[in-house]
């Protein structure tokens, strides 16, 4: 395979380009050039890029790729919501959902092909693990899905949220490589760029150890460790003392808000007592819940969202306790692309093979 430049960080691309370019004898400013290209134009291959000669750009693209994902499909909601289906060199096919607002639209990537975690009301759990995605595979869903938000909307990707297929941290390595490419080379603000992961310490630490102000969404879903377990085998391997650990940990480090989901779920994790539970359980750390009802799908027939009633039950008693929420109206549900519902239409189908 080609040197994949999107994988790199923008300096590592830009050394890696500027030592072709010192090959052939060409001048030092043409890396300059190429770099442009990629990061600021978007290009997806170096024959797009035409201040660069013809020549040039041939033979840029046959010791570089820029990972061109190809579009499977596009489908819009009523709610304005975009969902891709993008194929992989591969035949994988992954995920990512544009979600506009009136003042950001905000990007959902996927980490991986699948997800190995197998949470019980997820859609990407019930699909079963495919395969990690490289650095570049991650950071084109932003380039591909940004290009398009342009043409769909008018306007760019504002905020990248990691919620999409698969778990960031079952796959570290290329998630932090990525989040790097998105904040230097395509210059989004570290803030507006979250990791949402189901609570896997070691990845947790990595980030702690990174730098830079990314935010960290952590699924929490119950307080109590026999529910929790029920629904999130993670749990037997991160129960929630070592995950609160590493949150504490993490938040003094960074000194940044982190937020929670959770996912209500009627009668099962919406017993107003399990909100006084989390209250407690968070009470040291700085952060926000995000609640959101559950979206239905076909591996949980009998489960349904929590009613309004109960939704807002449960938020008046993080509010009694002074922990600040928002309850999360789902969006892109008619076209399977609300939280955890991604793959759903796809995985009908026979899982693409090789070749
Ligand atoms: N693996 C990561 C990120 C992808 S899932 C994680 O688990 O955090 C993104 C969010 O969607 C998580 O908070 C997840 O718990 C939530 N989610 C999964 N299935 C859902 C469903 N059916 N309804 C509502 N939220 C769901
Ligand atoms: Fe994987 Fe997240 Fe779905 Fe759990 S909720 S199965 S970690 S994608």
């Amino acid at each position: 395979m080609n040197h994949e430049l999107l994988g790199d960080s923008p300096r590592a691309a830009r050394s890696a380009v500027a030592g072709f370019l010192a090959d052939r004898g060409e001048p030092s400013y043409r890396a300059g050039q190429a770099l442009e290209w990629i990061y600021d134009h978007g290009a997806r291959g170096f024959d797009a890029a035409t201040s660069l000669p013809a020549g040039l750009r041939c033979s840029l693209d046959d010791a570089f790729s820029l990972t061109p994902l190809e579009m499977v499909s596009e489908v819009r909601s009523r709610d304005e919501v975009v969902k891709h289906l993008w194929g992989l060199d591969d035949g994988e096919r992954i995920e990512s959902v544009l979600i506009p607002s009136s003042t950001r639209v905000t990007l959902c990537i996927s980490s991986q092909a699948g997800c190995a975690l197998g949470c019980l009301f997820c859609a990407t759990g019930a699909f079963g693990f495919r395969r990690h995605l490289r650095a570049a595979e991650i950071a084109a869903q932003f380039r591909d899905a940004a290009a398009r938000s342009v043409e769909l909307y008018g306007r760019g990707v504002t905020n990248v949220v990691y919620m999409g297929m698969g778990e960031p941290f079952a796959n570290t390595g290329p998630v932090l490589s990525s989040l790097e490419v998105l904040h230097e080379g395509f210059g989004l603000g570290a803030r507006r760029i979250t990791v949402s992961t189901v609570g896997l310490v070691p990845g947790i630490r990595a980030l702690a150890a990174t730098p830079g102000q990314f935010g960290l969404a952590v699924s929490l879903h119950s307080p109590d460790h026999e529910l929790r377990l029920e629904l999130m085998p993670v749990e037997r391997r991160y129960p929630l003392p070592d995950l609160m650990d590493a949150l504490r940990e993490y938040q003094a480090v960074k000194n940044r808000r982190l937020s929670f989901e959770y996912t209500l779920i009627s009668g099962v994790n919406d017993d107003p007592l399990l909100a006084e539970g989390l209250a407690r359980l968070v009470s040291d750390l700085t952060c926000f819940v995000n609640l959101i009802p559950f979206n239905p799908i076909p591996s949980q027939p009998a489960w349904k969202p929590s009613p309004p009633g109960r939704i807002a039950e449960f938020a008046a008693r993080l509010e009694r306790r002074g922990l600040r929420h928002a309850v999360r109206t789902p969006r892109g549900r008619d076209i399977a692309a609300a939280c955890g519902q991604l793959r759903l239409a796809d995985a009908a189908r026979a899982p693409a093979s090789t070749g």
